[in-house]
């Protein structure tokens, strides 16, 4: 038997269709009287409305979220808090504007009692990153995106409203839902995991793997959104309380060192990282093809990836060949957990196969 520690922090969650109703009760339960409304530009009508309903509870929206939280955009919406006097924030998006979020939460948190932030966040989630479940934040400067974790910017309450979700176009539907199975998968060996993460991320893959094939050829049904929306959830639980590995420190340099789609990356390299680990994680891998309803993990992650429409190859994505080798050097440049030891050869194939895209091999 392998010991643990098991120490989740509490978030409340509201999950239910038209559950976005109830956000002026929520901001109202902090005591907040002056909420931020975050969003990206494109999700500004629904950010627009939120503060319609939270009335004289709104102090203003700010809709310049991007991902990976540029510096720039992480200082003007400080700024923007600041001026407004605001005294919470409401996030409605994706991880881009969770992440603008919590650098203010970040920024903030010394003035809060007991060390706690300031402006707390009301979290309403419309995409399947699982941010909104994690105390990962991460700003960018000069193209080197630095993350680190922190309590203090897990949002109060979270709610998770399917009806939210069904304007998630296909093409972001498939590798933002890939992107957290890639939680769950890394979970399950971690070398933190804990019984209770490891049946949030198999029961993660299990509602991601039925749902996705549905969302993304019905993108309205909202059994299937829900479905998503609820894997996410799980899969942000499991990602928020491990450590990551291989795969995600290699989605991380190609991300941010080639400037390529997030939740593309992340659909691209998990079958081939999944392949690498396989002999080094024999009941993670158990735990992942049961999850998928496959035989083998790595091709059944494949092989779902295919069938939802997203990307599997990196050169489809942006990915320079001459750049394989850089970024197979910037991940083994600095050591880190990961159930096989990490090596340049074998990492470098892995490369090479997520870039060309290959079905990987029994
Ligand atoms: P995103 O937030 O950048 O959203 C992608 C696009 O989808 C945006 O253009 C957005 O406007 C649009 N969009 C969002 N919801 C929509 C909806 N319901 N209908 C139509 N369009 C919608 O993408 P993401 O994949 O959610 O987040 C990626 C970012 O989050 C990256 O920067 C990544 O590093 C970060 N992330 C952080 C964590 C963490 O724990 N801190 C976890 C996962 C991802």
């Amino acid at each position: 038997m392998r010991s643990f520690v098991y120490d989740q922090p509490a978030i409340r969650v509201i999950f239910g269709i038209g559950v976005i109703d109830q956000l002026p009760e929520e901001v109202q339960r902090l005591g907040a009287r002056r909420a931020l409304v975050l969003a990206s530009p494109g999700r500004r009508p629904i950010a627009e409305e939120a503060a319609r309903r939270l009335g004289t509870a709104a102090a203003g929206v700010y809709a310049e979220a991007a991902m990976h939280v540029p510096i720039d955009v992480a200082r003007a919406v400080c700024e923007t808090a600041k001026r407004l006097e605001a005294d919470c924030c409401v996030t409605i998006g994706g991880g881009s504007t969770i992440g603008l979020g919590k650098a203010i939460a970040l920024e903030n948190k010394a003035s809060g009692a007991n060390g706690a932030s300031a402006l707390p966040i009301v979290a309403v989630p419309t995409t399947y990153s699982g941010s909104e479940m994690t105390p990962i934040h991460g700003v960018t400067e000069g193209g080197v995106k630095r993350t680190g974790r922190d309590r203090k910017v897990l949002p109060k309450a979270v709610l998770y409203d399917p009806a939210l979700t069904v304007s998630l176009p296909r093409h972001i539907s498939g590798p933002s839902g890939m992107n957290a199975i890639a939680h769950c998968v890394e979970a399950l060996y971690a070398p933190d995991a804990n019984p209770i993460i490891s049946l949030f991320a198999a029961e993660g893959i299990r509602a991601l793997a039925r749902s996705l094939p549905v969302v993304v050829e019905e993108p309205a049904n909202l059994e299937a959104r829900a479905d998503a929306l609820y894997g996410a959830w799980l899969s942000g639980a499991a990602l928020g309380a491990t450590s990551m590995g291989l795969h995600h420190k290699l989605c991380h340099t190609l991300g941010g060192s080639f400037n390529l789609p997030h939740a593309d990356v992340h659909t691209s390299v998990l079958p081939h990282a999944t392949a690498f680990n396989r002999a080094a994680a024999p009941d993670a891998m158990r735990v992942v093809a049961g999850a998928l309803g496959a035989d083998e993990a790595a091709q059944g992650l494949y092989d779902l990836a295919v069938r939802i429409g997203a990307p599997v190859a990196l050169k489809a994505i942006g990915m320079p060949a001459d750049g394989l080798d850089r970024a197979a050097r910037l991940a083994t440049d600095n050591p880190y957990d990961n159930p096989r030891p990490i090596d340049y050869a074998g990492v470098r194939q892995l490369l090479d196969d997520a870039y060309r895209g290959t079905r990987p091999v029994s």
